[in-house]
């Protein structure tokens, strides 16, 4: 059965449910150590998106887009890919309200994160060792021109890390949580001239898959923890931890989901 109708079947069993969340690791698309010449979107100064693995990217709308943008068709034209983005449906409101609620209440919200974080690494010893922070010195961001040495999905072993990008470093392993566009697609066997072309094209700040399936029946807020950085240089290092740190910070949303009162609402409707 097409995901669609298990949704419209979700809906008809819980027919009070106000916000829907696609909860899923996926691919960030930095700003940050892109030359102003190469083509990419990135935004005014002090916009460029610093995200790193592990940081969540929740949807949020931006210019033409209301949240998602579904990238499945690019086109290779003589000197760069170019992606057609198809039109979804947008957040729906009370999503949209749930996520304005959280990036009012920013920093408040990233120590709530990083708390949901830590109880989620504490449960038992299987999820201490699964989810634990990997390491600073794996996080390698590199040129875009740089391709990886060694076997694919074998780690970053062999590559010169001198060909990443110099990024500050971080007071803290907290995950940072960004809001903006997310480009969604079938799948995410994309590599670095796609990358380029969905930032150009969107200004997505991450892509993920399968998404934009979902926007018409559910119209939900999509989060989205980094795992790569959706080059030849991916590997399965950070999955498991960006799977936890999307899945702290949609705990995080689900406070902030509006709870409607039916005898509240009906009274209002009477005044
Ligand atoms: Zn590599």
């Amino acid at each position: 059965m097409a995901i669609q109708y298990l949704a419209k079947e979700l809906l008809h069993f819980f027919p009070k449910t106000t916000v829907s969340m696609i909860v899923s690791t996926g691919s960030g698309i930095p700003g940050i150590g892109i030359p102003k010449d190469s083509g990419y979107s990135i935004g005014k100064e002090g916009e460029q998106h610093d995200i790193r693995l592990g940081d969540v990217v929740i949807s949020s709308p931006v210019g033409l887009y209301g949240g998602v943008a579904n990238v499945d068709n690019d086109i290779q034209l003589p000197n760069r890919i170019k992606v057609l983005p198809r039109h979804v449906n947008s957040m729906s409101q009370d999503a949209r309200g749930t996520v304005l609620d959280m990036k009012l209440h920013r920093d408040q919200e990233t120590v709530r994160v990083a708390k949901y974080l830590v109880e989620l690494q504490q449960k038992d010893a299987h999820m201490k060792r699964t989810c634990a922070f990997p390491n600073t010195a794996k996080d390698l961001y590199f040129e875009p021109d740089y391709k990886h040495q060694g076997a694919y999905g074998a780690g970053c072993q062999r590559c010169d890390a001198s060909q990443a990008v110099k990024r500050p470093a971080r007071k803290t392993t907290n995950p940072e949580i960004f809001f903006g566009t997310i480009a969604s697609r079938k799948n995410l066997d994309i590599d670095v001239e796609t990358r380029k072309g969905i930032k150009h094209d969107t200004g997505a700040l991450a892509v993920q898959a399968g998404a934009m399936c979902l926007m018409y029946s559910l119209a939900p807020l999509v989060v989205t923890g980094i795992a790569d950085y959706a080059d030849s240089h991916r590997n399965e290092h950070w999955q498991k931890y960006a799977a936890a740190t999307a899945a702290a910070c949609a705990k995080a949303l689900v406070g902030n989901v509006p709870i409607y009162d039916d005898e509240v609402c009906a009274r209002a409707a009477l005044n």
